[in-house]
């Protein structure tokens, strides 16, 4: 291989005989078969809710419809304002607006990257409905904190889990902390089937409603069948790509096991090379280490994290190219209208901003080798020698 790509993904064991008992027995779409040896949307359902510890889950095309269906589910609408991250992925700020509401971005935290829970508090209104706690690289938000202003002012907690399948916060799992939470099964994610989402909740109400939802808000009755009485989406995972989850949900401890290990020789390796921030645990939290994310001080490492990017990916420089990749843009400045038309100045994102310029992640997949990180971060090492004079 001549680059180290951030992520590749691991195949499961039973993969491929899920898969091919779907396909064999002709149940490869959403319809479920009357047998249960084939109901591998419904497993999977089952299975993962019991895994993160509540009571329902709705499985579904991805971490994006999932965010959408969870504004809708809990009913974000027209007028409504929703407190998000400014530093996380467009997904979470798009489903605000595609459900018709206004997202209000608050900073994070400079060390667990994740919201941080007084800039929410500075940013709630009569309008707010809810608030996005996105887990972030797979560090934890401080949930007793978010939970804590939701109550005061009556909002809705969503948690965005998509990268911290196997985080805790205080021995609870992630995921099961809010009133309705969102996976992605995407390539990248801790569990991969291509593409997937699931939205977990503990409340009966809103776990019906997530599934109606899901399914075009069809009629449960047979006879009102085609009787709609809201918008709904079709965001209904597909038997196939259930039967992968299912499959890789029976080893998910073995894949959080790996990302933890890659995070422990990283940092073993990485720790006395000057302006290299690494990630940080909280006393309450486990991190699951998605990606392995590291913050680069130009003056003290003797390059900037977007020549560092740039130098990592030149044939010329290095043996083995390795690929990484920045921290999310703000988005506050994301240059879409809707985003422009917001006007919030960069004065409120200190933080946000920062780890824009300086923040970047190695490669993070389940089978990189010791060999491989040794090579990483000598190379990192490397680079500090002979730039830290400039
Ligand atoms: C990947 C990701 C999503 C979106 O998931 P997709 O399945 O790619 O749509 C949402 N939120 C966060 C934090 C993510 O990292």
């Amino acid at each position: 291989m001549d680059i180290i790509p951030v992520s590749i993904p691991e195949r499961a064991k039973n993969e491929r005989e899920y898969v091919l008992r779907a396909l064999d027995n002709n149940y490869i779409g959403s319809v479920q078969s009357k047998d249960k040896s084939i109901r591998f949307i419904d497993a999977i359902e089952e299975k993962f809710a019991e895994f993160v510890g509540v009571k329902h889950g709705i499985a579904t095309t991805s971490g994006t419809t999932s965010l959408h269906l969870a504004c809708r589910t809990v009913g974000v609408g027209p007028g409504d304002e929703v407190i998000v991250p400014d530093m996380t992925i467009i997904s979470v700020s798009n489903a605000v607006f595609l459900s018709g509401g206004r997202p209000v971005f608050a900073d994070v935290d400079k060390d667990t990257w994740c919201l941080d829970p007084k800039e929410v508090e500075k940013r709630v209104t009569k309008k707010t409905k809810a608030i996005i706690a996105v887990h972030a690289y797979g560090h934890p938000v401080d949930m007793d904190e978010i939970n804590r202003i939701a109550k005061k002012h009556k909002l809705y907690v969503i948690e965005d889990v998509a990268v911290g399948l196997g985080a805790l916060y205080k021995n609870k799992k992630c995921g099961s902390l809010g009133d309705i939470a969102c996976f992605s099964f995407y390539s990248n994610k801790m569990i991969n089937t291509g593409e997937g989402g699931m939205v977990v909740t503990n409340d009966d109400s809103l776990g019906k409603r997530a599934s109606m939802l899901k399914n075009l808000a069809f009629s449960d009755d047979p006879m009102e069948r085609f009787i709609h009485k809201e918008i709904g989406f079709n965001y209904r995972m597909k038997n196939l790509d259930a039967a992968i989850a299912l499959a890789q949900l029976e080893q998910v401890d073995k894949f959080v096991n790996s990302r933890i290990r890659n995070a422990k020789l990283y940092m073993e390796r990485l720790k006395d090379i000057p302006g290299i921030t690494l990630p940080v645990e909280r006393e309450w939290a486990r991190n699951c280490y998605w990606m392995f994310g590291i913050v680069i001080n130009e003056k003290e490492f003797g390059m900037s994290s977007f020549e560092l990017m740039n130098y990592l990916l030149d044939k010329n420089k290095v043996k083995t190219r390795i690929e990484t990749r920045k921290f999310f843009y703000p988005l506050h400045k994301q240059p879409a209208p809707e985003y422009q038309a917001l006007k919030e100045p960069d004065e409120l994102f200190p933080v946000s901003m920062r780890l824009w310029e300086e923040g970047m992640y190695l490669p993070s997949s389940n089978l990189l080798t010791e060999e491989e990180i040794d090579y990483i971060t000598s190379t990192l090492r490397k680079i500090h020698k002979e730039n830290k004079q400039r």
